[in-house]
């Protein structure tokens, strides 16, 4: 449609500023759709040329009415106040903001566009979003985020109601387990766990409603760890996001002396994933309990152990995972007896290897095991993780 045409047409229908300027939104740049608006009605040649701030009237400002908007754009204080109160109780630094327009109001847009086309318009939503945005912006002293904000604000205009989505916070760290019978994340409250343990001080601090827990790899519930194990902490719909993590650490080492933290900081939600996929070689040290009279001769052969051990999916676990062979590499093995029916193996692992099943061997389903190479049975009784090469 010729753009002269589509300004003659337009004009007849008695928009306001904005809505008149919002059809055109394509032309010049640097303006808002009022100012277009303004120009439409007051300049002869339509050309890109025309559409700039030099041929602006001095006393333009936001706001008019129209059949169109229905007042919208005079609401605009309205609604950041109505924002900001919202958001007051959030401490954020970026945001972005939406708007859900009254069905009356998108209808009405609809028609138009069915009449006069849309080539050069702007939807009315995204005019009062970028208005009400940079209110808000100014007034908060935030930042705009289109990807991940801290906040997404959304106005419903028909009800006033604000909705608000809150980005989850990630903290990154290392722990040391101190004892047995605690596991690594919640999974029944009656149960203690290393999330558990941080989780209260953070979830204060934070004021989150909360936590998720991504650990670099799993850890059993009897097993402790001296070695830093990585973890992310994750602080779903907080209300605060600038936490002393130094504090927090000292808060949380001084609670209880089950889980110790070290290396607090902030970190994006990708490294969720690096740390998940993390392959880290592991040393272990197990106290094994064999039910036959042991020689010192015995334990050379646990240097057997070194090399490609193969392990098909342990018994205990093979409910919740699927049946697959594993081949993980043992590196170092070193034997000591304790008692004539205890030994003390320190061994060095590639990750993802099962200490447990290659200590009894799990019915054969690990090969070679403790078990397979003394003939006898061998049982791990207790389980440290000593070091973690990342
Ligand atoms: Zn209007």
């Amino acid at each position: 449609m010729d753009l002269e045409y589509q300004r003659q047409e337009l004009l007849a229908e008695d928009l306001c500023n904005h809505c008149l300027g919002r059809q055109f939104a394509q032309l010049g740049s640097g303006l808002e759709n009022y100012e277009r608006g303004y120009l439409l009605r007051n300049i002869n040649d339509l050309s890109q040329e025309s559409f700039k701030r030099d041929n602006l009237a001095g006393n333009l400002s936001v706001g008019g009415e129209c059949y169109l908007c229905q007042g919208l754009f005079n609401e605009l204080n309205k609604y950041t106040k109505l924002m900001i109160d919202r958001l007051e109780e959030y401490q954020f630094n970026t945001i972005l903001v939406g708007t859900r327009p009254p069905e009356s109001v998108k209808k009405k847009e609809k028609e138009l566009w069915e009449d006069y086309g849309k080539q050069y318009a702007e939807p009315l939503k995204t005019e009062f979003n970028r208005l009400l945005a940079k209110r808000i912006m100014r007034r908060l002293n935030v930042d705009s985020d289109l990807e991940r904000p801290d906040i997404q604000a959304v106005v419903d205009i028909p009800s006033d109601e604000v909705e608000l989505y809150l980005s989850s916070v990630l903290v990154y760290g290392q722990y040391n387990k101190y004892v047995r019978d605690i596991s690594q994340t919640i999974w029944n409250y009656s149960e203690n766990s290393v999330q558990q343990v941080l989780q209260t001080p953070f979830l204060n601090e934070f004021d989150a409603v909360e936590t998720k827990f991504h650990g670099a790899g799993r850890e059993d519930l009897n097993v402790r760890c001296f070695a830093k194990r990585e973890f992310i902490l994750e602080l779903m719909e907080p209300k605060r996001r600038t936490v002393d993590l130094e504090k927090l650490t000292t808060v949380v080492n001084q609670s209880q002396d089950q889980v110790e933290i070290f290396n607090l900081k902030f970190v994006t939600p990708d490294k969720k994933e690096v740390i998940k996929n993390r392959k880290a070689d592991k040393t272990y040290k197990a106290i094994v309990h064999i039910d036959d009279d042991l020689s010192a001769n015995d334990v050379l052969e646990l240097e057997k152990l070194k090399g490609l051990v193969e392990q098909e999916t342990p018994s205990r676990v093979l409910k919740n995972r699927g049946d697959r062979l594993r081949k993980r590499e043992i590196y170092q093995v070193l034997a000591e007896v304790i008692t004539s029916h205890k030994i003390e193996l320190i061994i060095k692992t590639e990750a993802g290897a099962y200490i447990k099943e290659l200590i009894s061997g799990d019915n054969g389903r690990t090969q070679p095991s403790v078990a397979e190479l003394l003939d006898c049975q061998a049982e791990c009784e207790r389980l440290d993780v000593i070091s973690i090469d990342n």
